[in-house]
């Protein structure tokens, strides 16, 4: 199993978010967290990155309890794009995604060639290259989202884990991101987690999706085991219907409004 999580527990001192969460993601799997507002996704991310700690169980990547790696070591594999990113100094774009590059450098090393060959690929596949030269905080939000994801992609990760990547995006940035991250995980084996809000994106791009309830994971299997009426509703509180999207036969989610006689 390439990661593996065993009763992890963590959240914000009193705030335990995160209760006896157990996951595995096999290689090259791309897997969706979906849940309500207040459900733990972000704070999951963050535990399975290591930026908030553990207060009880284990996550093995590749075999490796990550609590007992080195940050640089972590970083080689663990790419991780969080919902906002605050950056209140005037880097350009090119200086935070070369900044992707840090966990390759030795001490006192300069980036190679190579190094600024791969920060152009990034800045280009995220559609960020005609940027490259603005500073990152004077950007939108939109545009700093795919500058950072640029930087994540930069670090050459294995694993790349990104917390509602497409929040700030307008539709056609969002649906490039989405086909970017399809074809990095098809064509380059990469593993992704990704929360996402659309229950109906998570279905078209995610083959595994994990639902979270309060912390605990309310279920976790294929796109078409999860997306059931009976568990969107069960968790959401809201009615749906699950249709077969007529193209790519996953689960398609639709919200019923109430009727008037409901009114
Ligand atoms: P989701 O991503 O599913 O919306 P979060 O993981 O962001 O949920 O939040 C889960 C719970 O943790 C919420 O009750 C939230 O208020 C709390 N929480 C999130 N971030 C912090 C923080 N930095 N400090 C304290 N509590 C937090």
């Amino acid at each position: 199993m390439f990661l593996k999580a065993e009763k992890i527990c963590g959240g914000y001192g009193k705030n335990r978010v995160i209760q006896n969460v157990s996951l595995e993601v096999s290689k090259g799997d791309f897997l969706g967290i979906i849940g309500p507002n207040g459900s733990g996704k972000s704070t999951l991310l963050k535990l399975l990155t290591r930026v908030l700690a553990l207060e009880e169980g284990f996550i093995f990547l590749d075999g490796q309890n990550i609590a007992q790696m080195g940050l640089k070591g972590l970083c080689q594999k663990i790419a991780f794009v969080p919902q906002e990113t605050l950056i209140q100094f005037p880097f350009t774009v090119h200086e935070i995604v070369l900044m992707g590059r840090i966990p390759y450098l030795k001490r006192w090393q300069t980036e190679t060639r190579q190094d600024f060959q791969i920060v152009e690929d990034a800045l280009k596949a995220t559609d960020c290259f005609s940027l490259r030269n603005r500073q990152i905080d004077e950007l939108s939000f939109g545009e700093r989202q795919r500058v950072i994801t640029a930087k994540a992609l930069a670090q050459q990760p294995e694993l790349l884990l990104l917390d509602e990547p497409t929040s700030h995006l307008d539709i056609g940035h969002q649906i490039q991101m989405l086909n970017l991250l399809k074809t990095l995980n098809q064509d380059k084996k990469l593993t992704i987690i990704m929360v996402l809000h659309d229950l109906n994106l998570a279905s078209e791009y995610c083959n595994k999706i994990l639902l979270l309830h309060e912390g605990s994971v309310y279920k976790e299997g294929s796109c078409e085991d999860v997306l059931t009426y009976q568990n969107i509703e069960a968790v959401y509180k809201t009615l749906v219907v699950v249709h077969k999207n007529p193209i790519s036969s996953k689960p398609y989610v639709v919200l019923v409004s109430k009727t008037k006689s409901e009114k």
